[in-house]
């Protein structure tokens, strides 16, 4: 048996069998001790399997002459033409002889480069091509590190899985089956990487900063995640799976009061109503969920709408998607972001350039605005899927006022197009934004004045608060929901605006962390928005904490000067409520 700690991202419990996967970035200069001879011959043997592989796959598409296949050739014969690209390659074995590096490392670096100047280039062909290079190098290194299959294929084939991993992309974690998936454990990354965020959606446990995991974890190989306590119990014994078991099925047994409450209104005790919405990535997100069980969407992220495809949803892809949400919505509001790429949200065909400092560089609004090609297709979808229910619009990463009137010209802009098209729109849409930054705290009494609502999203406002990135599972400990200066801002933000008369939210995962509930009744926010699994626990509660109690809780939080104080009494205060379930 062996137990592993790592950072509850999260939570649940999973039993389920091991598959390991080391992402590119995790390759060692060298893992085999072959000479660099024997790493060229192995290189070459892989471009020629992949050569094999791809011919294979267009052969594979004869099978079915009746299916449009074109985009498919399209690619396969673009994957082709890399591959003959010797000067490409020549690189990689110049790397590997004079270097002394592994084959698989070279490909992987030097394809990154490659990527990199293709993303910077003008022309908008040529730098989707970036993404193709990823395959290409992708699947060389695949096949040089032995493995026989992606890790999406990986985890489709086997029942109960629990990928372990030292890193995983939003992108690669979306193309895992949900049915087979039980648990994810990684190496890096931080608790509000949209990775563990993803985890969160499926209702999946996740661990993340697991130091030293894939040193000690076999393929196939029995484990037990306990997401709450953020461990891991690598082929337990009888005695830990049965502990294990009982502390699964007391949560079961919670999850049921939670349940019962989740289709109500939620109210708190002295007879204010907080809203509680979910945070959604898709349309598909609200299939499975009782109608009941979401006063609305508060936070749709549209850019995972562009993760996992070779090519930008155009706007009547988009368009399509909205509508179905709007008109499945009913009356109900739904909150729609605007594309909040970059920082750890990479879209390799966008053509991007790559960046020493992603989250404090070129991403979410600030790429909007300059690049009408992304943005306008997005309003316009939204404009146009806005006659069809209760759509709103919100623009994410603000930090000056500049932003939201250049945003709203955009807005204005495809209005006049649709206008002019004779195309049916929404004109009054209403427009909000995230508050994520310390600058739009400061400015929010200013910023109020601008729109029609304000949503706080703490993920990054915690990281550009306290200076800690969120993937970095180093500074985790400084990356604290609960540091002071995070609680002031959000208590500051509300203020500002109220005094404005505009209502505001959270969106962020502290909307849902249980020990800051008090805060947000006594703070009076107007709506919570959390993954679907969360509305339950949310709504009870919000129905049971006591008003007074919450009060003194926020008023000992504003004035503290240490945190430790107010945490113990935040979670008297919550574990209280929970005891007084009926
Ligand atoms: C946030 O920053 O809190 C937020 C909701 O947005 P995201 O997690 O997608 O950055
Ligand atoms: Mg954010």
């Amino acid at each position: 048996m062996k137990r592993i700690a790592g950072l509850p991202a999260s939570q649940g419990y999973a039993k389920g069998e091991i598959v390991l996967w080391r992402s590119t970035s995790g390759l060692l200069e060298r893992e085999t001790g072959l000479t660099p001879e024997q790493e060229e011959e192995k290189f070459q043997g892989a471009l020629n399997l992949y050569g094999v592989q791809l011919k294979d796959l267009d052969q594979a598409l004869d099978s079915k002459p009746d299916v449009d296949h074109s985009q498919e050739r399209e690619m396969i014969r673009v994957y082709q033409m890399f591959l003959g690209d010797e000067f490409l390659w020549d690189k990689v074995r110049k790397a590997i002889r004079e270097e002394n590096l592994g084959a698989a490392f070279a490909v992987s670096r030097e394809c990154k480069k490659m990527c990199d100047t293709f993303s910077m280039v003008e022309d908008p062909y040529l730098r989707e091509r970036a993404a193709d290079i990823r395959h290409v190098g992708d699947a060389l290194v695949n096949l040089l590190a032995g493995r026989k299959e992606t890790l999406a294929a990986a985890v489709s084939s086997r029942e109960d899985v629990v990928v372990v991993a030292d890193d995983l992309s939003p992108m690669v974690t979306m193309q895992l089956d949900k049915t087979k998936l039980r648990a994810l454990i990684t190496e890096e990354g931080g608790v509000t990487s949209h990775t563990a965020i993803l985890a969160k959606s499926m209702g999946i446990p996740a661990l993340v900063g697991t130091a030293g995991i894939l040193q000690v974890a076999r393929e196939g190989e029995e484990i037990l995640v306990d997401g709450n306590a953020g461990v891991a119990i690598l082929s337990p014994s009888e005695e830990e799976r049965n502990r294990f078991f009982k502390k699964m099925e007391q949560m079961v047994q919670e999850e049921r009061i939670y349940q019962e409450v989740a289709g109500r209104p939620s109210i708190t005790r002295d007879g204010r109503t907080i809203q509680v919405n979910i945070n959604i990535g898709d349309q598909e997100s609200l299939a499975g969920l009782s109608e009941a069980c979401w006063d609305g969407v508060g936070l749709f992220r549209t850019e995972f709408l562009f993760l996992g495809r070779t090519e930008a949803p155009d706007e009547e892809t988009q368009y399509a998607i909205y509508r179905e949400v709007a008109q499945q919505a009913g009356e109900r509001e739904v909150i729609i972001r605007t594309l909040d790429i970059g920082g750890d949200k990479e879209i390799p065909y966008l053509g991007l350039p790559k960046e020493e400092n992603p989250f404090l560089g070129y991403r979410a609004i600030r790429i909007c605005l300059e690049r009408p090609d992304i943005f306008l297709p997005q309003l316009r979808a939204l404009l146009r899927a806005a006659v069809y229910g209760n759509i709103k619009i919100m623009f994410p990463m603000v930090v000056k006022t500049e932003e939201i009137l250049a945003a709203r010209r955009l807005l204005q802009e495809a209005k006049d197009q649709l206008r002019q098209e004779g195309l049916p729109f929404r004109e009054d849409l209403p427009v909000g934004i995230m508050i994520e930054t310390p600058a739009a705290v400061l400015l929010s009494d200013m910023l109020a004045q601008q729109v029609d609502f304000f949503s706080i999203g703490t993920n990054d406002l915690i990281q550009y608060t306290t200076a800690s990135d969120r993937l970095n599972e180093r500074v985790q400990s400084l990356y604290d929901s609960m540091n002071l200066s995070v609680l002031r801002s959000i208590a500051l933000t509300v203020k500002n605006a109220h005094k404005q008369g505009i209502p505001v939210g959270i969106c962020g995962e502290m909307a849902s962390e249980s020990p800051l509930l008090p805060l947000w009744v006594a703070l009076e926010v107007d709506e919570l928005s959390v993954v679907p699994s969360q509305v339950g626990k949310v709504k009870y509660l919000i129905g049971h904490l006591d008003p007074e109690h919450s009060r003194q809780a926020l008023e000992m939080a504003m004035k503290a000067d240490t945190i430790q104080p107010v945490k113990e009494l935040l979670s008297q205060l919550t574990a209280a409520t929970r005891e007084r379930t009926p």
